[in-house]
């Protein structure tokens, strides 16, 4: 008798096609394909109903950085519920676990970045930075410096401001409505599709100039509030900025007192091997920083904005009877805090910063072998953040027929073989726990190679 017979597969997809609007679901395929349902993980595997098992090359949603599973996460998490499952984190109360988060997050934050607003996610941390910014500006006396500057193809998130300051075109559908009269976007700096002939540092001349444009376009710097920016872009396909980028966009905002949102939902923690990727692979200190994802490696629901005292000292001074009116039933959640504590203290004691920094690499350039393939275009990314994108010629970069899906097309030829990649358009990304061996590297490596000589048998 398997731990699985107690799962009757179809009934669980039946029920879950009838009730649950998934994210992102398109309503017509779903109501005949439904959704793999998944019943356990372990470490970086997980096991559908039926007790299949599959290496989870997606790390569910870019979050399960310290793997699943782990029981000194579920005593942690266990002990907060038994001890106190919520406290109410209106002012006049705390609880232990979300202070002590909050200082640790000031500590591991680049710079002055010592303060900490706590919410329930990725989305909800992008749209307190948005509302901050606006509270901001409104407490300086600068109600007209409100509009916001992001990128083309950016991802942000999916309340009504994240949504909008996200960029993504194929996520901008027409039967939602969007804010387009104070944000704006700007070009996305993919050096892959960047115009013939110019050098890394010419096209970010270009990218650079753009966006000067665009704040003399609005009105000049005193109109534009801030930029949102992810380090790596990374549900846009995981564009990695070219060289001098990030540098010189953020101290084009220094120069023009524009804040500098980095959004580092999926660069913290771990990822790129480090806690922040602003600081440590940019050299750039924002002004806000976004976190959530592996803030907590998934075990539970948590954003943070995490800001300078830069904003906190206009934002604290002079406030006679001002008062931020923000907040989450949720914010601070104590199990959610204390999964994060632990979370954070399992990625230094274990030395998992150390161990992406010497296997994400080999992650990489394991998987840049790959372009020998006669459909792959480019492999790029940075250690356990990785993005293939597959042309139907690399010569002039031309892509397949959509119609093709082959994104999803390898996808499913690898889950076939027992590895789980994210299909996005034409690309296969690929984010893994960051605690991923060798030889799961190599696993991934060699089912992937697998799999595109089988789409590409196919396609003769
Ligand atoms: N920001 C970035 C860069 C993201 O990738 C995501 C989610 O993928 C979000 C924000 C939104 O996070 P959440 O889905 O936790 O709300």
């Amino acid at each position: 008798m398997s731990e699985f017979d107690q799962y009757n597969t179809n009934q669980i997809v039946e029920d879950d096609k009838n009730h649950f609007l998934h994210p992102w679901q398109y309503f017509d395929s779903f109501k005949e394909e439904g959704a793999l349902p998944i019943a356990k993980a372990e470490g970086a595997y997980i096991y559908d109903t039926d007790g299949n098992k599959m290496l989870d090359a997606i790390g569910g949603m870019w979050c399960t950085n310290i793997g699943l599973g782990r029981e000194d996460m579920v005593e942690a998490i266990a002990d907060q519920v038994r001890q106190m499952a919520y406290a109410n984190p209106m002012v006049d109360m705390t609880n232990i676990p979300a202070g002590q988060l909050a200082k640790k997050l000031a500590e591991l934050a680049p710079g002055d970045l010592n303060h900490v607003f706590l919410s329930c996610g990725g989305s909800t941390a992008v749209d307190t930075a948005f509302r901050l910014i606006h509270f901001y500006q409104n407490c300086r006396g600068l109600h007209d410096k409100k509009h916001i500057i992001a990128r083309k193809e950016a991802y942000h998130g999916s309340t009504y401001a994240a949504m909008s300051i996200g960029g993504k075109k194929a996520d901008h559908v027409k039967e939602f409505d969007y804010i387009t009269d104070t944000i704006h976007h700007i070009s996305t700096p993919y050096y892959y599709r960047a115009p013939e002939g110019l050098s890394e540092e010419e096209y970010t001349d270009t990218l650079i100039k753009e966006f000067e444009d665009k704040i003399e376009e609005l009105g000049g710097a005193g109109k534009v509030a801030a930029f949102f920016a992810e380090p790596i872009m990374g549900s846009g396909g995981v564009i990695v900025p070219p060289k001098g980028y990030i540098q010189r966009m953020w101290e084009t905002c220094k120069a023009n007192d524009i804040l500098y949102v980095s959004d580092e939902v999926v660069t913290a923690f771990g990822r790129v091997g480090h806690w922040f990727a602003s600081e440590d692979v940019f050299a750039i200190q924002p002004d806000i920083i976004t976190s959530a994802k592996g803030l907590t490696s998934g075990y539970q629901p948590l954003g943070a904005t995490i800001f300078s005292d830069g904003i906190w000292d206009v934002i604290a001074a002079s406030g006679k009877g001002r008062y931020f009116a923000h907040g989450f039933t949720y914010s601070g959640h104590p199990v959610a805090c204390r999964a994060a504590l632990k979370n954070i203290e399992i990625i230094e004691d274990e030395k998992i910063l150390e161990h992406v920094r010497e296997v994400g690499p080999y992650f990489q350039q394991e998987l840049e072998k790959l372009v020998d393939l006669p459909i792959v275009g480019e492999v790029r990314g940075k250690n356990f953040m990785i993005c293939i994108e597959n042309v139907a010629n690399k010569q002039t970069k031309e892509l397949f027929a959509e119609e093709l899906d082959i994104g999803r097309w390898i996808t499913d030829e690898a889950a076939k073989r027992g590895v789980l990649v994210r299909p996005i358009g034409h690309l296969n990304v690929l984010s893994p726990p960051i605690i991923l061996t060798k030889e799961q590297v190599d696993h991934i490596v060699s089912t992937l190679r697998e799999s595109i000589e089988a789409v590409m048998l196919d396609l003769e």
